[in-house]
């Protein structure tokens, strides 16, 4: 069936990616971000660039169609280098709880509530900071949320549009659906502008080092993190859309690495030696990976593509924009 699907966000990198298989699967889809995608022509039948900051302007985009699913993945937010530094720390969270209330708010005045479903993006840095101190053993378990305790006030403002996303459900009988990503990477991220991700970075890092070059990273290099390639977040955005889940689930990898075996892996795969130097700088909590217990339980979904394959695509993307000398913005 043909559906009328908004994407909020259809200039970010998960947005660009969803947009393009909805796309293929024939629905209609209405893009709106503040920016066009930065690598590609968007493929969204219409696009608004526009503020969803700005209440009027959201309610005439939801005035103007008539939306079967709306997919929430505008917000404020970047790498630990952008989210872990303190100095965007209001813009984060007024750019972002705006974006969710303006959004929810026009939703619900212009659509047949049981009829929308809409899918809100969340994050892991919902999660309480002391139960991620550990690198080999984090607790990400849905059920572990409260008492709060995020690491960031990114975080705060996940958890809190996570609440307003069920209140909305509760209260006005909305169809609402939460995933809270771990890591999503892949082609098409943002790789050199101040917002990109772990993977992204160190792949540009090593795409430019010379061989036995030294590759900086940030903190003590054994905090651990999860990835998850961008094709299986597409997959499970829209396999969790599809459920009759009601509650936030965790959508990520269950593959523990830590920072410093990571670079290892992409110099590996790129047949480049090179050395490690731990620095100072934002490194965010110590370890966090993806509990999929839930995800399993209830949708049976887990993701199936290996980390390598992930990078080897990734770092290839990035490789080519450093060979053709693209400028990120
Ligand atoms: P992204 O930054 O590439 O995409 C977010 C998009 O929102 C951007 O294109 C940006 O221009 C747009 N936006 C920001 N402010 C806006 C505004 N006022 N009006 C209209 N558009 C605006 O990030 P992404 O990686 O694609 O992430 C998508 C969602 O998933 C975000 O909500 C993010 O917090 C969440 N998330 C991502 C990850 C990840 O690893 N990528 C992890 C956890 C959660």
């Amino acid at each position: 069936m043909n559906k009328t699907i908004l994407v909020c966000g259809a200039g970010g990198f998960i947005g660009t990616h969803l947009v393009n298989d909805l796309k293929a699967k024939g629905h209609t889809v209405i893009g709106v971000d503040i920016k066009h995608p930065l690598y590609e022509d968007t493929r969204c039948n219409e696009f608004y660039k526009q503020d969803l900051r700005d209440a009027n302007m959201v309610d005439f985009i939801f005035s103007q169609h008539e939306f079967d699913e709306v997919y929430q993945l505008a917000a404020d937010m970047g790498g630990a280098g952008y989210i872990f530094v303190g100095e965007n720390d209001a813009d984060i969270m007024h750019n972002s709880a705006t974006i969710n209330l303006n959004v929810l708010e026009s939703a619900r005045k212009h659509t047949v509530a049981s009829t929308l479903k809409i899918f809100y993006s969340s994050s892991a840095c919902m999660y309480p900071e002391h139960n991620q101190l550990d690198p080999d053993n984090p607790d990400l378990a849905e059920d572990t949320a409260y008492p709060a305790n995020p690491d960031s006030d990114y975080g705060w403002e996940k958890l809190f549009s996570e609440r307003l996303y069920l209140a909305y459900g509760r209260c006005y009988n909305m169809n609402v659906k939460i995933a809270r990503f771990h890591n999503i990477f892949g082609p098409q991220g943002s790789w050199n502008n101040g917002k990109e991700k772990a993977p992204a970075a160190l792949c540009r890092k090593v795409a430019m080092a010379e061989h036995d070059g030294v590759i900086e990273v940030w903190g003590p290099g054994n905090q651990t993190r999860s990835f998850l390639f961008i094709d299986e977040c597409v997959e499970g955005i829209q396999r969790i859309m599809e459920s009759d889940l009601t509650e936030p689930v965790n959508l990520g990898s269950t593959r523990k690495i830590s920072i410093n075996e990571l670079v290892l892996l992409i110099a590996e795969r790129s047949n480049k030696r090179v050395t490690i130097k731990n620095i100072d700088g934002p490194r965010g909590v110590m370890g966090r990976t993806s509990d999929n217990k839930l995800i399993k339980e209830k949708i049976d979904w887990a993701p199936d593509e290996d980390l390598e394959t992930g990078i080897d695509k990734t770092y290839r993307w990035i490789l080519g924009q450093i060979e053709s000398g693209v400028e990120d913005v």
